[in-house]
């Protein structure tokens, strides 16, 4: 059976573990708060100690942890993945990072022996947990055709870029054009509220017009009930995916004045509600009091 190592399970590595399970794998687990862990360990999966005790003869290590300094953490760290994990396995990031990090690891998880697989994802905790994600991949050609029974389980949808790094690219430019829709949704909701119109009928016309995205459908009818339950995209990870993308708009030199303004935004929503849902950064936006 093969044997996968799972590390990270926040909203989306829990689910995307499990689905190793589901498919039969042998899986070991390690979570910084082991608690995360209890019910994948009553389904099956071994704790692991450390990452290293996880990548302990594991042909694949998947990786979905917060930012940049997780991953280098569970990688490259103390008790770390490459401190054990066997050459020729596969080295799998799906967390977000940035792409000095993802060309990084790249590098220095190769000289290691490993096959790195770029692959950050897009989709929901719940998508994760069904495996529906969609697989963003930067890889080489033959790593991911290999690479391909442990990425099965994750999603419906694979995207190859490129080389290493590329997923993330397209990641980062997502996720930027994401930061940009939402927080451009909550300034014109709140024109609307401040100028009186009737918000169900506002929200039906954004949500069928022209603006009309998949961002703009969702996010409408959440800041207009003002209904969050169940938070799955914090504000705190999109402003760290803004800034990734603008660091790399700006090592490509580009200036992005859009991109920089929601950047600003989203610092704001970090500093003020970091663990909330990013759809509550339309509370933010204050009317200056009447004269
Ligand atoms: P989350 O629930 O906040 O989970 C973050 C994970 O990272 C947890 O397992 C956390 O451990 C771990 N972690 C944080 N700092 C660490 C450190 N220094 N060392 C070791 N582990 C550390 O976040 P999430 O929503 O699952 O997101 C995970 C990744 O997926 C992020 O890169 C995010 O941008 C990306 N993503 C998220 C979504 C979404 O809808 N949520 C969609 C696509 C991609 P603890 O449990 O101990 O805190």
């Amino acid at each position: 059976m093969p044997h996968v190592a799972f590390i990270g399970l926040g909203r989306m590595g829990h689910g995307m573990a499990g689905r190793y399970l589901d498919a039969g794998f042998t899986l070991a687990v390690w979570n910084r708060s082991r608690s995360k862990a209890d019910d994948l360990i009553a389904r099956g999966a071994r704790w692991a100690a450390s990452p290293a005790d996880a990548a302990r003869d594991a042909d694949a290590v998947v990786t979905m942890v917060a930012d940049d300094a997780a991953s280098h953490a569970v990688w490259t760290g103390k008790d770390s993945i490459i401190e054990t994990a066997r050459k020729g396995a596969f080295a799998i990031e799906c967390s977000t990072v940035s792409h000095r990090h993802a060309m990084d690891m790249a590098r220095d998880l190769t000289t290691r022996g490993l096959r790195y697989i770029d692959c950050p994802v897009t989709g929901l905790p719940d998508a994760a947990a069904s495996g529906k994600l969609t697989l963003l991949v930067g890889a080489d050609a033959s790593d991911l055709d290999a690479a391909r029974p442990f990425l099965a389980p994750l999603g419906t949808t694979l995207r190859h870029f490129g080389v290493a790094g590329a997923g993330t690219v397209f990641k980062l430019i997502n996720n930027l054009m994401g930061a940009v829709q939402i927080a451009s949704l909550a300034e014109g909701l709140r024109i609307a509220e401040q100028a009186g119109l009737d918000m169900q009928l506002v929200q039906q016309s954004l949500a069928s017009g022209a603006v009309a995205s998949p961002q703009v459908v969702r996010h409408s009818a959440r800041m207009v009930a003002r209904d969050f339950a169940g938070a799955s995209f914090t504000a705190a990870l999109r402003h760290k995916d803004a800034s990734y993308a603008l660091a790399l708009a700006e090592n490509l030199g580009l200036d992005l004045a859009v991109a920089r303004a929601a950047l600003d935004i989203y610092a704001r929503a970090t500093a003020e509600i970091p663990d909330d849902d990013e759809g509550r950064l339309i509370d933010l936006i204050k009317a200056a009091p009447a004269n």
